[in-house]
C-alpha cells in the first residue's frame, strides 16, 4: 500500500465537512439561544434565518458562511511521521476544496493585492505541528472568517476600558477585559459568538493560545476550578449585556467562553481574546498513520443523525414587509424607518473593500443612481459560461466607513446592504442624500445564495472573485432597516444600551 494514500481524500472530507456542517456542540448552543430569545423581535428573526441557513448548508454541502476564513490546521503526529508529506497533502486538499467551492479563494498577496485564487500562498494555509506519543495522526481544522477575526482584541493590563474603568493585573481585571471584548464586537463579529482567551504569555503566543482555546467544545468544563468559575461568570454576565443576534439587541451575546492561563514576563500582562462568530466551524479527524484513512471524527459522531435546526421556513414573513425593487427613488427610501423589514427583488451590485477604494478615484463601471450596493464577497463557480452563486452573505460594513458617504453622495446609491452597521459619517450621508442601510444576516450565505435568481454579469474581475463587482438579480432578499434617512441608527442605540449594561457590571465585587 502506498504510504498515506488516503490522506488527501481524508483532508478534503475534513475541509468540506468543516465548511458545511456545524459541530453538535455549536448546534446545541444555537438551538438554546434561539429557544430563549423573545419571539417576534429582530434578534429572533435573525436567528430563524441562521438556523435555516445551517440546515441549507448541510443539504447542499455548501459553505455555511461565504467567508471561509484563514484555514488553520493543528496536527499531532507520532514520532517519525513525515510532516513534509502532510503539509503537501494539506495544500493540495485546500486547493481542491477551493476549486469545488467549499472554500472561498481567500489568500491575498499583501503587497500587490492579488488573490492567488486557490487559497495557497506565503503562510496560507496556517499549519501547526506537534509530536505526540500516540500511534495515529490527529488533524484539527478551524475556519474563522475575517469579520470575527477583526474583532479579536488584546489588552495590556493595567489599562482603562470604556464603561468599565481600570482593569488591574488580577482576575477581576481579566474579567473586565473579556466583558469589554464581547461588548466591542457588538454585531460586527456576527453575534452570538464565542471567545477563546489567554491570560499571560507574550503578544504573539498569547493570540495563538487564545485561538487554540476555540478547539475546546463549548460544553466542556475547565480543569482549573478558578478558570472554570470565571468562564461561568463571563457567560452569565455577557448574556446580560443585550447585544443579541447580529447586534440587533436581544438576550444572547455569547455561546462560549474558554480561558487558558500561561506564564508571562514580569513586565507584561496580556489578556488576548480570539472572538469567533456563531458560524463556529471547527472539526477534526484521527487518521491511520500508514494509510491516511480516517479512523475517527472528533467533535461529532457521523453515525448519529443530524437534528434539523430550523423550526419554520427561513425568515418568518408577517405581511408587513416592504418590497424594494431598484432603481429606488428618494421618496421610497425616505418612507423607510429603522425596524422595517424589506424584501429586495430586482438587480443589485456587490461591492466591498477594493470596489470602494476604486470608486473613490474612478467612475463606476455601471450606473449606480438608485442602486442597491451589497457589501458581499461571494463564493462563485463557473458552469460553462454562466457564473453560479455558491454562498453570498453580507460582509462587515464598517470597513467601508471611510468611503461610503462619498460614494453614496457622488453616485446616487440609494441603499447599502451589509452587516454590523456603519458609523456617524455614513449616517449623516444617508440623511443628507436620502438613502438607507439594510442589515442582512451575517453568515447566512446559503440562505442569501438561494435568493439569487441569476448572475447577470461581473465587473472589476481583476480584483478577484470576492472583491469583484457582481451584478445579481435577486428575489425576496430579506433585510432589516437599521439606519434610515432620518438620522436614526439601531446600531448606535444598541451600543448605548449595552454600554450602560456594561457599566452596571463594573462596580468592584
Ligand atoms: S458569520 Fe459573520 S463573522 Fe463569521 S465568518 Fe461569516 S461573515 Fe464573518
Amino acid at each position: 500500500m502506498k504510504l498515506m494514500q488516503f490522506l488527501s481524500s481524508s483532508l478534503l472530507e475534513l475541509i468540506t465537512q468543516t465548511s458545511t456542517n456545524l459541530p453538535p456542540d455549536v448546534r446545541a448552543a444555537m438551538a438554546l439561544v434561539s429557544a430563549s430569545e423573545t419571539p417576534d423581535t429582530q434578534s429572533s428573526q435573525a436567528l430563524s434565518i441562521i438556523l435555516s441557513n445551517i440546515d441549507m448548508a448541510v443539504d447542499d454541502e455548501g459553505p455555511i458562511c461565504q467567508d471561509t476564513g484563514m484555514p488553520t490546521f493543528l496536527v499531532h503526529t507520532p514520532v517519525g511521521v513525515n510532516q513534509l508529506a502532510i503539509k503537501k497533502a494539506i495544500r493540495e486538499a485546500v486547493a481542491e476544496a477551493t476549486r469545488r467551492g467549499k472554500l472561498r479563494p481567500n489568500s491575498v498577496d499583501s503587497l500587490t493585492g492579488v488573490n492567488s485564487g486557490d487559497n495557497l500562498g506565503p503562510e496560507t494555509p496556517v499549519m501547526h505541528f506537534e509530536q505526540w506519543e500516540q500511534d495515529e495522526i490527529e488533524i484539527k481544522l478551524i475556519l474563522k472568517g475575517g469579520g470575527c477575526e477583526n474583532k479579536n482584541i488584546q489588552y495590556s493590563v493595567p489599562c482603562n476600558l470604556d464603561h468599565l474603568g481600570r482593569a488591574d493585573r488580577n482576575l477581576e481585571g481579566v474579567r473586565k477585559c473579556i466583558l469589554h471584548a464581547v461588548w466591542q464586537a457588538q454585531g460586527q463579529g456576527c453575534a452570538p459568538g464565542a471567545v477563546g482567551v489567554c491570560i499571560g504569555s507574550d503578544r504573539a503566543h498569547g493570540y495563538d493560545l487564545a485561538k487554540g482555546e476555540l478547539f475546546r467544545t463549548l460544553d466542556d468544563v475547565n480543569p482549573n476550578p478558578e478558570l472554570a468559575k470565571l468562564e461561568a461568570e463571563i457567560m452569565e454576565e455577557a448574556n446580560r449585556l443585550g447585544v443579541g443576534a447580529m447586534g440587533f439587541g436581544g438576550k444572547a451575546s455569547l455561546i462560549g467562553c474558554k480561558i487558558v492561563a500561561a506564564n508571562r514576563l514580569p513586565a507584561s500582562f496580556f489578556v488576548s481574546v480570539a472572538y469567533d462568530c456563531w458560524a463556529f466551524r471547527r472539526l477534526g479527524i484521527r487518521v491511520d498513520a500508514a494509510s491516511g484513512a480516517i479512523t475517527k471524527w472528533l467533535y461529532r459522531d457521523p453515525a448519529r443523525p443530524l437534528d434539523r435546526m430550523a423550526k419554520g421556513e427561513g425568515f418568518p414573513l408577517t405581511g408587513r414587509e416592504v418590497v424594494l425593487t431598484p432603481p429606488l427613488t428618494e421618496e421610497m427610501v425616505r418612507a423607510l424607518r429603522v425596524g422595517d423589514v424589506v424584501l429586495v427583488s430586482g438587480e443589485i451590485y456587490t461591492g466591498r473593500d477594493q470596489v470602494h477604494a476604486y470608486l473613490m478615484k474612478n467612475p463606476p463601471p455601471v450606473d449606480l443612481h438608485g442602486a442597491i450596493l451589497y457589501h458581499c464577497g461571494p463564493v462563485m463557480l463557473k458552469d460553462g459560461e454562466q457564473w453560479i452563486v455558491k454562498a453570498a452573505g453580507p460582509t462587515t460594513s464598517i470597513r467601508e466607513e471611510p468611503y461610503q458617504a462619498d460614494i453614496i453622495k457622488k453616485y446616487g446609491v440609494r441603499a447599502v446592504i451589509g452587516k454590523g452597521g456603519m458609523g456617524a459619517k455614513t449616517l449623516a450621508a444617508l440623511k443628507e442624500a436620502g438613502a438607507v442601510y439594510l442589515n442582512g444576516i451575517g453568515g447566512a450565505a446559503q440562505y442569501y445564495a438561494r435568493t439569487v435568481e441569476r448572475v447577470l454579469g461581473v465587473h472589476l474581475m481583476e480584483f478577484g472573485i470576492p472583491e469583484a463587482m457582481w451584478h445579481l438579480r435577486v428575489n425576496g432578499f430579506a433585510a432589516i432597516v437599521t439606519m434610515d434617512a432620518h438620522g436614526n441608527s439601531l446600531h448606535a442605540d444598541v451600543e448605548k444600551r449595552t454600554g450602560e449594561a456594561l457599566e452596571a457590571l463594573a462596580p468592584p465585587r
